[in-house]
């Protein structure tokens, strides 16, 4: 099919929830993306930070085809192994306690919602309990993650939402402590927001959630959904706060590519929530997507992905001031590791996204002022002074 009627075709029968970019994705090898013409892109999107392992890893494919041989699904009615693997490396990995896999990141909030409620319920038998989010947050789409997620644009037509959620500003302490009351049973916060603009919490932020989260019995819910799995240069990005959550999220680059999530209790969460009859799902955590985490985390170990994160960011920070120092419509860089966000002023930030993708790189926006970099993780030194020269050429 050609790119124009491919285009054609999906306008005609696809329901337009997606400003597309007029592009047809073929394959991809490494960390460049081939289109239908086959024009080559280097990619610093990954699949809106996905493809952690880059694009066709042998092993992983061939972990994928072996296990389609055997068995894609079976259902949570029964034991199967590859799911009893994931969750054990799932486990080790975040130093966590218990493991339920969903098919997305939205789903994987749902769970933490439901988990912390029914902590609460199970303390004090009520039925209103409160959550506290974060204002420029972004959790997901269906109603329950829709709900925690700052972003009124979003939220507005499909209200009303689930009750008992409570807005606080992002890096101000001050701001949750006043939203706290005795009704509340968690505070949902990505460790490092993405959606919003690439801001990352600062340590004294998320050390003061945590204690307020001890004094008051509250449950801290982290999403590393997108800044998690190595991205941000430690396997969970709030392993380098010293701060531990009571239940994380993860989803995007858990499967790299194949579509699953998770939410992970701690000990005292998982002892005192969801039991049989309170949670479930059809398709969550099927052989085929916990193959893929399994083998997910085991390439993680064997290229040693997190360290090489580590390595490389300094490269690509240094790299980002330049352009930051070198031209006026950025003014200024936020993130952490390989997830970095170049702040745009004066000018439409699709505009560069388009002529860079015109130019062969692939790049993407948070909010509307923010140009993302979250690049697979296997980037190299001339892969980011490739990025550098496309980006200024689209400038
Ligand atoms: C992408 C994302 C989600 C939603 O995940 P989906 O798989 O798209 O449902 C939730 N939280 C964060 C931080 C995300 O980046």
């Amino acid at each position: 099919m050609k790119t124009s009627e491919c285009i054609q075709k999906s306008e005609q029968y696809l329901l337009h929830t997606y400003n597309r970019a007029p592009v047809v994705w073929e394959r991809g090898e490494g960390v460049r993306l081939y289109d239908a013409d086959g024009k080559e892109y280097l990619d610093f999107a990954a699949g809106i930070a996905v493809y952690a392992l880059g694009y066709g890893n042998p092993a992983y494919r061939e972990a994928l085809k072996d296990q389609i041989d055997k068995i894609i699904h079976t259902s949570n009615l029964y034991y199967n192994v590859p799911q009893a693997e994931a969750a054990e490396k799932l486990v080790k990995a975040s130093g966590m306690s218990k493991v339920f896999f969903t098919n997305s990141g939205t789903e994987a909030i749902e769970g933490a919602i439901k988990a912390a409620r029914k902590y609460a319920y199970l303390r004090d038998g009520s039925t209103d309990h409160e959550i506290i989010a974060m204002r420029q947050s972004f959790h997901g789409r269906s109603l329950g993650a829709l709900s925690v997620t700052g972003n009124d644009h979003y939220q507005e037509p499909f209200k009303p939402l689930i009750g008992g959620i409570r807005f606080a500003d992002f890096n101000d302490l001050d701001s949750v402590k006043a939203q706290v009351t005795d009704k509340t049973c968690a505070i949902i916060l990505e460790t490092v927001q993405g959606e919003g603009g690439i801001f990352p919490g600062t340590r004294e932020f998320l050390e003061g959630i945590r204690k307020l989260c001890d004094e008051r019995d509250i449950l801290m819910i982290l999403d590393e959904i997108q800044c998690g799995m190595g991205r941000t240069g430690s396997m969970f990005a709030w392993q380098e706060y010293g701060v531990k959550p009571d239940i994380m999220t993860c989803a995007k680059a858990l499967g790299c590519g194949i579509p699953v999530g998770a939410f992970v209790l701690n000990e005292k969460t998982a002892e005192h929530s969801l039991v049989p009859g309170d949670h479930g799902t059809t398709y969550g955590g099927n052989p085929l997507a916990c193959r893929a985490v399994s083998t997910v985390f085991d390439l993680f170990e064997s290229l040693e992905i997190v360290e090489h994160v580590r390595k490389i960011t300094p490269y690509l920070e240094q790299k980002l001031e330049g352009l930051v120092q070198k031209y006026d419509c950025f003014s200024g860089r936020r993130g952490k590791g390989l997830m970095q966000g170049l702040m745009v002023e004066g000018r439409p930030v699709g505009e560069i996204v388009g002529n860079a993708l015109k130019n062969g790189l692939v790049i993407i926006s948070a909010e509307n002022n923010v140009l993302r970099l979250v690049p697979p993780l296997i980037i190299k030194e001339k892969d980011v002074d490739e990025m550098a020269e496309k980006l200024e050429a689209s400038l």
